[in-house]
């Protein structure tokens, strides 16, 4: 077990508060981890107890409200779950604006009742007692007055119906996974974008890789369910995090690339996804070599990509190729038949086309 750093008298929910933000903040350049030691270290704290305040913070399993929906009425900050040893847990907005604490157990009572009378529909049966988890499906966000009944509470237009809003990132995308393998993919979908609903891809990188990767999973699901153009940015945030935290050649970054680049594709993008389909054969070269599966079928697919825009020989040539080096080096592989085939298509597609390239040998 981590050590923790022992309890101090200079340990305010101020102090507590400026911790876990500063460690939120730089979260959004390099990654939760990396962030945790850098904050760790320079207040002197142990890298556990960072670690124990900020998961408290950003927990969804327990909260009491679920993390990103309160802000300070006063200094318009993010309210912080936090809990000194033997209190209670209250929510502080980093110290800015020197407002009291709010009960964390009064603010959660009073949030379940608004949701309950403004949008009974949208808690499931069975659930009430949780209501207070249920609201990022009808608020916007709640501005927290001096005390936990004077609340600013701004509505949705039109409310969003949450798939379990308590799970955590990790188990979260284990349900979807499973969801998408039973043939289920809408629910694997809500249960992603219920996870992802208050991260902003246009923003920094994902604090963490279990929450990446469940972009890469939705950015999957949505082209396989023929609906691209949503997650564009789903999927380039996807790869740009999983870059950042665990290398541009890890198996991670390297699905979420091939996701980036099957969404420019589907979504008609076809010189972004060309782009993306030459830097994933980089990626699969260096991480597996040139001759490997994931290789070869990045570059018939790309061979496939140049087709579709026109660039019917190098599409060719480039397929040809790819042909003969998987006959090659894997013999016996079922994609090898399914290139074929596909070269034959493309030569036939230019001749009905009429396309009238110059023949050349090399395809
Ligand atoms: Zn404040
Ligand atoms: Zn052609």
């Amino acid at each position: 077990m981590p050590s923790r750093t022992r309890p101090s008298a200079e340990w305010t929910l101020a102090f507590l508060a400026d911790v876990v933000a500063a460690t939120l903040e730089r979260a959004a350049e390099r990654g939760l981890h990396a962030a945790i030691g850098v904050v760790a270290k320079e207040t002197s704290l142990s890298p556990a107890t960072v670690a124990e305040w900020v998961s408290r913070a950003r927990a969804v399993q327990a909260a009491p409200v679920p993390p990103g929906l309160l802000f300070c009425h006063d200094c318009d900050q993010p309210m912080i779950l936090l809990q000194l040893p033997g209190c209670e847990q209250q929510y502080l907005c980093r110290p800015s604006c020197g407002r009291a604490p709010v009960s964390a157990a009064l603010l959660r009572d009073v949030i379940a009742k608004a949701v309950l009378d403004h949008t009974p529909h949208l808690v499931p049966r069975g659930k009430t007692a949780d209501a207070a988890s249920y609201a990022l499906g009808p608020v916007q966000r709640v501005a927290v007055g001096r005390t936990a009944s004077d609340l600013h509470i701004a509505w949705r237009l039109i409310p969003r119906q949450l798939a379990k809003p308590t799970l955590s990132m990790a188990s979260r995308l284990d349900y979807a996974r499973r969801q998408a393998d039973a043939g289920n993919p809408a629910a694997a979908i809500e249960a992603l974008r219920t996870g992802l609903l208050h991260s902003d891809p246009a923003g920094g990188i994902a604090p963490d890789s279990a929450t990446a990767r469940a972009a890469t999973l939705l950015a999957e699901l949505a082209v396989a369910e023929g609906d691209p153009e949503g997650v564009v940015p789903w999927a380039g945030w996807a790869h740009r995090s999983l870059k950042a935290l665990l290398g541009v050649t890890s198996a991670e970054a390297r699905d979420a690339l091939k996701a980036l680049a099957a969404v420019h594709r589907r979504a008609g993008n076809l010189t972004l996804a060309a782009s993306c389909y030459s830097d994933l054969i980089r990626q699969n070269t260096e991480a597996e070599g040139p001759r490997a599966l994931p290789t070869l079928a990045a570059q018939a697919t790309l061979a496939l990509v140049l087709h579709q825009d026109g660039q019917c020989l190098s599409a060719r040539q480039l397929l040809a190729r790819t042909v003969a080096a998987h006959l090659h080096a894997h013999p016996h592989h079922r994609d090898g038949p399914r290139m074929s085939r596909a070269l034959d298509r493309m030569r036939n597609t230019c001749i009905e086309k009429r396309h009238n390239h110059e023949s050349t040998s090399s395809d």
